[in-house]
C-alpha cells in the first residue's frame, strides 16, 4: 500500500493548520488538496487496514521520521492518502482520530469555460502544421530587391480557425471541436481536461508541461456510468462537469 503525507501550505490564509475538522466545517471551508502541500510518500507492506496503517504511520512520522522527511510531526490537519490498486482514500487527522474525506483529491477540477480545440479526426495525439503571419526586416537595394534578412522572424499574430491545420502525424486536417476546458490537478493528474460541448465518446486530454492533447475515450464502468481514465486516475464524467 501507498502513502502520502499532505500538511496544509506554507503561507495558510485560512489558519487552518492544526485545526479539527469540525473546526473546518464551522467555517464552510472544504479540505482539498489546493490547500496543502505534498510533503512525503512512500509504502507500507504488511497491513490491511486502513486504521492499523495510519496508527502505524501516526507513530513512524512522530517517534522514528525517515531521514529525508521534512515536515512537522504527524499532527491534526495532516491528510494521508492511502493508495492500493488504484483506489484512493484520504483521511484527515483529527483531535480523536482518524476521518475519512472522500473529496479531498477530487475536489481540484474547476471549470475554464468552453474553448475551440483543433483535433485530428483520426485520434492522432499530434502537433499541428498551420501558416502563421510573420514579419522580417530586410536589407534590401535601390529598387526593394532583396539582398539580406536583418532580423529573426518575429509574429505578428498566430494561426488563424479559418487556416487549414494539418495534423503532423498523419495530414489530415484538424477539425475545430467547441469543448469545456476543466483544469484538473489531483496526485496523479495534472493538466486540462477539454471535454467537447457535443459529445463525441471522448475526451482530449492536455497533461502539464505536454503540448499535444491526448485522445481519451469515454468508457463506461461498472455501473454503467461514464468515466475517462487521466493519467491513471479514473474520473466519473459527470465529477468533471458538475458546477461547482
Ligand atoms: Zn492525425
Amino acid at each position: 500500500m501507498e502513502y502520502t503525507i499532505y500538511q496544509v501550505k506554507g503561507g495558510d490564509p485560512d489558519g487552518r493548520k492544526f485545526m479539527s475538522s469540525d473546526w473546518h466545517y464551522n467555517r464552510n471551508l472544504r479540505i482539498h488538496v489546493g490547500a496543502y502541500d505534498n510533503v512525503y510518500s512512500g509504502s507500507i507492506d504488511g497491513f490491511t487496514d486502513a486504521g492499523d496503517v495510519l496508527e502505524e504511520l501516526f507513530e513512524v512520522f512522530n517517534i522514528r521520521h525517515p531521514a529525508d522527511f521534512k515536515g512537522h510531526s504527524l499532527s491534526v490537519s495532516d491528510v494521508v492518502v492511502l493508495t492500493e490498486a488504484g483506489l484512493y482514500e484520504a483521511y484527515f487527522c483529527d483531535f480523536d482520530g482518524w476521518t475519512e474525506i472522500p473529496d479531498f483529491l477530487k475536489s481540484e477540477i474547476r471549470q475554464c469555460g468552453i474553448v475551440k480545440l483543433h483535433v485530428c479526426p483520426n485520434h492522432c495525439d499530434s502537433l499541428f502544421a498551420t501558416p502563421a503571419h510573420v514579419v522580417q526586416t530586410w536589407k534590401v537595394d535601390a529598387f526593394g530587391n532583396f539582398i539580406d534578412e536583418m532580423s529573426t522572424d518575429s509574429t505578428t499574430h498566430g494561426p488563424d480557425d479559418g487556416n487549414t491545420w494539418e495534423c503532423l502525424e498523419c495530414g489530415a486536417e484538424a477539425e475545430i471541436v467547441e469543448c469545456l476546458q476543466v483544469e484538473v490537478a489531483t496526485t496523479t493528474s495534472r493538466g486540462n481536461a477539454f471535454i467537447p460541448v457535443t459529445p463525441r465518446g471522448c475526451v482530449y486530454w492536455l497533461r502539464d508541461g505536454m503540448t499535444a492533447t491526448e485522445y481519451v475515450p469515454i468508457a463506461p464502468n461498472d455501473r454503467g456510468i461514464p468515466t475517462v481514465e487521466l493519467d491513471g486516475q479514473v474520473f466519473c464524467l459527470f465529477e468533471l462537469t458538475k458546477e461547482d
